[in-house]
């Protein structure tokens, strides 16, 4: 027997032993997912006891140190944890950005300090974050933005505002694409992390056509943030920026694994629809999620193995939201005019419908479809100038 089949076994045992029932079953929606954060509230006993106990063993995020609240495992240990969890169904103990966005980032790029402060609380799921990057003016752009932050000795004074800042009215702190210098575009941006409660900081929910309000308009104005809360170097933020893009286009990219909502990457077993030409459509998904699937597992072992190609994020992120927009498009065609229900318990509270319409925003989240082809077009075809 290897270490690592010693390791599956233990895993698998301590799995069963520890994973509640209820946090096997399927997601039914959002809300079975757990953010954390100082003003969370739990569904239920199990998902306060699951989220302790992986905490626990720093098995929210398996694969960082254990200095900082990590499970130190090697990549094929957290393969095999994975694929254990899979196994039972078990739901994730945790989803939040400071786990898929910030800590990677803070692991790269933040002080001993601040690797030691957040990334364990992070860990536990004792802070939510939201991402303040996009403006009105700066998406696609995002290195035109505006939001300043005045040096002013001993403090950053932040003034500006940013646009849809998803879950910015439930997060506890933000991080924060801040201009520090007009005399380069790139060469200008700060990366600063703050609380959500500071004075000045305000948000306003945008309601979508799903009929929820994800996300926020948010303001600052004149906001105090103390110095020791920038990441990276002052007007080097770009750098931190772009390689939390990276990551974040990896988590979306996972949306073509099955949308994140715990169904399956493929339909056919799920749906028989009488009608052949359909039935022919949602063969030809399942081939493309299975494809997905495998070329999802390469790409994640490439990159934590710092071999993946810089655009390779870009063209996953590609490849998985336009195949779950397809998978949620098969959903409606096959569900008839039933699918169109929204609010009987029936429908679960029209669950499909709400991911139907949800999806249409996996093409244009962490950058656009058009934007993630140029990126591709330009550094993986060789295209001048894309
Ligand atoms: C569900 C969802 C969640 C989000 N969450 C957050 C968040 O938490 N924090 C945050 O900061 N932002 C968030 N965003 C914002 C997102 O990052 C931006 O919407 C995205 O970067 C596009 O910017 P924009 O909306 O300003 O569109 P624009 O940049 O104005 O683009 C408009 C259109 O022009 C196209 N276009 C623009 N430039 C080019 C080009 N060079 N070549 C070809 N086509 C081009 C685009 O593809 C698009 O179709 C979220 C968006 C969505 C939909």
């Amino acid at each position: 027997m290897t270490d690592l089949d010693t390791f599956r076994t233990e895993t698998r045992a301590w799995l069963e032993a520890n994973c509640p029932p209820e946090m096997r079953e399927p997601l039914r929606g959002e809300k079975d997912l757990c953010w954390g954060g100082r003003n969370w509230t739990f569904q239920s006993e199990a998902q306060r006891l699951w989220l302790e106990r992986m905490a626990e063993r720093g098995w929210t995020v398996p694969d960082w140190p254990k200095d900082y609240g990590g499970g130190g495992l090697s990549p094929e240990e957290t393969r095999v944890l994975k694929s254990e969890m899979a196994r039972i169904g078990a739901r994730p103990p945790l989803t939040s950005f400071g786990i898929s966005m910030l800590g990677p980032a803070l692991l790269k790029f933040g002080t001993e300090e601040q690797k030691k402060h957040y990334l364990p609380q992070i860990a536990r799921g004792e802070i939510r974050w939201c991402q303040g990057y996009s403006e009105p003016g700066a998406g696609s752009d995002l290195a035109g933005l505006q939001t300043k932050a005045e040096d002013k000795g001993d403090h950053w004074l932040v003034n500006g505002q940013k646009v849809w800042t998803s879950y910015a009215d439930q997060a506890d702190w933000i991080f924060c694409l801040t201009r520090t210098s007009t005399e380069s575009k790139q060469g200008g941006i700060s990366f600063l992390l703050f609380d959500m409660e500071t004075p000045g900081v305000s948000t306003k929910p945008i309601l979508l056509i799903s009929g929820s309000s994800p996300f926020c308009e948010t303001f600052f104005d004149d906001v105090k943030v103390p110095k020791s809360q920038i990441v990276g170097e002052v007007n080097r933020g770009w750098d931190v920026a772009k390689y939390l893009l990276g990551h974040e286009r990896g988590m979306i990219a996972e949306m073509g694994l099955g949308g994140g909502s715990g169904s399956s990457a493929t339909l056919g077993s799920a749906m028989k629809p009488r009608d052949p030409l359909l039935r022919a459509d949602i063969a030809a998904l399942d081939v493309d999620a299975l494809a997905f699937a495998a070329m999802s597992e390469r790409f994640v072992a490439m990159w934590k193995a710092g071999e993946a190609h810089p655009a390779s994020a870009s063209m996953m992120k590609y490849a998985g939201t336009e195949l779950n927009k397809r998978r949620n498009e098969l959903v409606m065609a096959a569900g008839g005019s039933d699918a169109l229900d929204w609010d009987s318990e029936r429908s679960k509270n029209g669950k499909a419908p709400r991911d139907w319409l949800r999806s249409k925003g996996n093409s244009i989240e962490g950058g656009t479809s058009e934007v993630q082809l140029n990126i591709v077009a330009k550094h993986i075809l060789g295209l001048p100038g894309a």
